[in-house]
């Protein structure tokens, strides 16, 4: 373990990469050292050399070890193996070490870097491990194929205090909560009350919701309105990208992956092959990046000092290879000419960029505290896979009435979630993939010994049972949707 700085307390792990990586990360680290960042670092080798060496994900045990004590990790970019099953090492860190948070700043440095969007400034906060993303998938008739969508309370909680923690340590105003909680009002409508519920904690701080579709639309059209965004996975995949297209400042922007335990700091772009080993890459990814860890462990003088230096930098036009224009830039820099730079602008601040201005203290996240309502089991959802020729909804409405125990009645049949029985419209379009909803007959709740003799009333008709999912209340409220035109 090396040591460099004066005010060396924070032990790192830091990862050169593949490709452009060592040049990026040695300028980093050479400016860090400059500003007195109060860092120690520990090096561990991931990327190409580890999945040649048999490593299927990039990454030997040991580094696993290091990583986990440190807690703190700057990434340099790797470049993932084409074919031959290899793994790739980001989603590999992700998902091994719970990394619930992706962080994805997207700023415009206009006038002194083209964009078409001059006034962006934001940050999309996305959930990194729940949603359609768990990868629960199931064929389930020869026509009908469906994920599990899987939105849990804890999860949102502490993804949604992290942004409200990082908007309060970044100096910034609004956090913009988006779902689709019109439609999903369990699951997105779960989000959605979440953020409110912690948005009360945090009366300085605007809160909002704006449903996904207008506000990805907004996002494209009106960048400028937006500061935090916090969102699911999937939309959040979307949103980071279209925010980074906004921007057009890629090749700028560092990515943080927050978890309970480990956090990873690395720039957005890749390993830069085509250009490796001719000292020529931008290393601001990376350094912006390290800036956001300095903040994270509670080193945001540091991180501001840099920052402001780097972005003096850019605004006296000292600019790398792929952001320099005859009509913008004043030098055309090497890595090591754009760190000089940058060193020698330490203590600096921008004269028309907005100097930035952290709150020290880091950023911690205290883990939920659950609680448990009364649940009863109201009535169960039994899907069948029924593939009658002419998919009669009174047909199989009849079959299943006449072979139910009793104490059960059906309620209704719907067919992708539109009410087909009883009294269904003959022109909806119906699949060979139904959803039965019993209920018990004049009682309001059922033991579950009850469903299983109600499955094998089905099945004993003939009716193939391809799953369930049972209705409960909690707390008196009904923890499952009606059908359309229930
Ligand atoms: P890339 O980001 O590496 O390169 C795209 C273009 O941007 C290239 O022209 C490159 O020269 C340029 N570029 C990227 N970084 C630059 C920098 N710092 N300075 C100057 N120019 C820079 O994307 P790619 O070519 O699609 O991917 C190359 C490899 O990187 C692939 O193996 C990919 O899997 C990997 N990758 C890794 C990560 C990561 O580790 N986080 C992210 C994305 C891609």
């Amino acid at each position: 373990m090396t040591t460099r700085g004066a005010r060396a307390t924070t032990p790192i792990t830091i990862a050169r990469g593949d490709g452009v990586g060592p040049e990026i990360m040695d300028a980093t680290l050479r400016i860090l050292d400059a500003a007195g960042a109060p860092l120690r670092y520990e090096e561990i080798d991931i990327g190409e050399r580890l999945y040649h060496a048999g490593h299927g994900s990039g990454i030997g045990p040991e580094s696993w070890d290091t990583i986990l004590r440190n807690g703190v990790l700057l990434k340099g970019p790797i470049t993932t193996p084409q074919g031959g099953g290899y793994k790739s090492l980001n989603v590999t860190i992700r998902k091994t070490l719970n990394l619930f948070a992706n962080v994805r700043p997207s700023k415009s440095y206009a006038p002194f870097i083209a964009s078409n969007h001059p006034g962006i400034n934001l940050v999309v906060i996305r959930e990194n491990e729940e949603d359609l993303y768990a990868g629960i998938e199931h064929q389930q008739t020869d026509e009908v194929t469906q994920v599990l969508k899987l939105i849990t309370r804890p999860g949102s909680e502490r993804l949604i205090r992290y942004a409200f923690e990082y908007a309060m340590a970044y100096g910034r105003r609004k956090v913009t909560c988006m779902t689709k909680d019109n439609i999903m009002k369990h699951t997105d409508g779960l989000f959605h009350r979440v953020f409110d519920e912690v948005a009360a904690d945090y009366p300085d701080i605007e809160a909002e919701h704006q449903i996904i579709d207008i506000g990805a639309a907004r996002l494209a059209a009106q960048p400028e309105s937006f500061d935090v965004i916090v969102t699911l996975n999937l939309y959040g995949d979307i949103l980071s990208d279209i925010a980074a297209q906004v921007a057009g400042s890629v090749g700028l922007a560092g990515s943080a992956n927050i978890g309970d335990e480990v956090a990873m700091f690395e720039a957005v772009h890749g390993s830069a092959p085509d250009i490796a080993g001719k000292g020529i890459a931008n290393p601001s990814g990376l350094l912006v990046a390290a800036t956001q860890l300095l903040v994270h462990v509670g080193a945001a003088d540091v991180a501001e000092t840099i920052k402001n230096a780097w972005l003096t930098t850019i605004e006296h036009g000292v600019h790398t290879n792929d952001i320099f224009r005859e009509t913008l830039s004043a030098r055309r820099a090497s890595t090591t000419e754009f760190a000089d730079a940058v060193i020698e602008r330490l203590g600096e601040t921008p004269a028309q960029l907005t100097p930035v201005a952290y709150r020290t203290g880091g950023i911690h996240i205290e883990p939920s505290v659950g609680t448990e309502a009364d649940k009863r089991l109201v009535g169960v959802d039994v899907f069948l896979h029924w593939r009658e020729a002419e998919r009669d909804p009174d047909v199989l409405g009849a079959g299943l009435t006449g072979a139910l125990p009793d104490g059960w009645r059906l309620e209704m049949i719907t067919n992708r979630g539109v009410k087909v029985y009883p009294d269904g419209r003959p022109e909806t379009f119906c699949t060979d993939h139904w959803r039965c909803r019993f209920a018990p007959d004049g009682a309001n709740e059922v033991a579950f010994t009850s469903v299983l003799d109600l499955l094998a009333a089905v099945d004993r008709a003939g009716f193939e049972v391809i799953k369930t999912e049972h209705l409960y209340t909690f707390d008196g409220e009904a923890g499952y949707s009606l059908g359309q035109g229930q």
